[in-house]
């Protein structure tokens, strides 16, 4: 077994004009400072994986090298379009986030190879980003559903929608269908109004003791709705700031 917690290299956080580059060693305590200051909603999320001790070990690298279909940043990655490189002794290669997740506990890590960086692209002007977890408990408990939105609206109309799902799937997915739906439309609930349906053509989620299929898609549904209320709202806020 090898430890990668002392490799220096690892442990960097690079922050570029439009980019934050969080190395395969960084703890999530360690990030939180950068995720706060550029994805708000990301950083929130981050502070309710496991407990303190966890998140001062824990890493978001190794969040994303397991691979669990209900692994927290791993929509928030997609969302935002994120690239990890990987690295081995033979070099180094960059693959989208939400092509390395390939699936269920399943990545395209090759042997020898580890995760040297994350790469998170900073929101353009005019982007909303949110990340959300529904969960059994509020504090330290594994998600039902995660999801996380990266919206692009100018002028009021959708060019793109972002939406990325944990716990629906075998492993995070982007929602195509809702994506597409809303493509070219006002960003208003009447275009969400379908996405329940779209939602279950996207996804066949399994049912478990944190949720059933139909909570589920439910839940997923309501975050999205929620997402527009809160980005329509003339003062953004987050519902349970009310
Ligand atoms: C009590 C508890 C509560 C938890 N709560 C949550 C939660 O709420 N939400 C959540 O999403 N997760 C949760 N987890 C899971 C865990 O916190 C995350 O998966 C964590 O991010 C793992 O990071 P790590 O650095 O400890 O990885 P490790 O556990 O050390 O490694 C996990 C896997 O990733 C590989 N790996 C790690 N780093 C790299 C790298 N740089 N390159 C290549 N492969 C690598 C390892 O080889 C291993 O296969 C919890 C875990 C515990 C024990």
């Amino acid at each position: 077994m090898i430890s990668l917690e002392a490799v220096d290299e690892l442990r960097r956080i690079t922050p570029a004009a439009d980019a934050i580059e969080i190395g395969g060693a960084v703890t999530y305590t360690d990030a939180l400072p950068y995720l706060d200051r550029h994805f708000p909603s990301f950083g929130a999320l981050v502070r309710r994986i496991g407990s303190r001790q966890i998140r001062n070990l824990g890493t978001i690298a190794g969040n994303l090298a397991t691979a669990s279909p209900i692994g927290d940043t791993i929509p928030c990655l997609i969302a935002l379009d994120a690239t990890v490189t990987l690295a081995s002794r033979s070099g180094q290669r960059m693959l989208p986030v939400e092509s390395f997740v390939t699936g269920y506990r399943e990545s395209g890590l090759a042997a020898g190879e580890v995760i040297a960086a994350i790469r998170i692209p900073l929101l353009a002007a005019g982007q909303d980003f949110a990340a959300y977890k529904v969960c059994k408990r509020f504090d330290q408990d594994i998600s039902t559903v995660v999801a996380a939105f990266r919206l692009e609206r100018p002028g009021g109309k959708v060019a793109e929608l972002r939406a990325a799902f944990g716990g629906l799937a075998a492993r995070a997915l982007r929602a195509r269908s809702v994506e597409g739906a809303v493509k070219g439309r006002p960003w208003a609930p009447a275009w969400l109004a379908d996405i329940d349906a779209l939602l279950a053509r996207d996804f066949t989620p399994i049912a478990d003791h944190r949720g059933g299929a139909a909570y589920r898609l439910r839940a997923a549904a309501g975050l999205l709705r929620r997402f527009q209320l809160e980005t329509s709202l003339a003062e953004p806020m987050r519902v349970e700031a009310l």
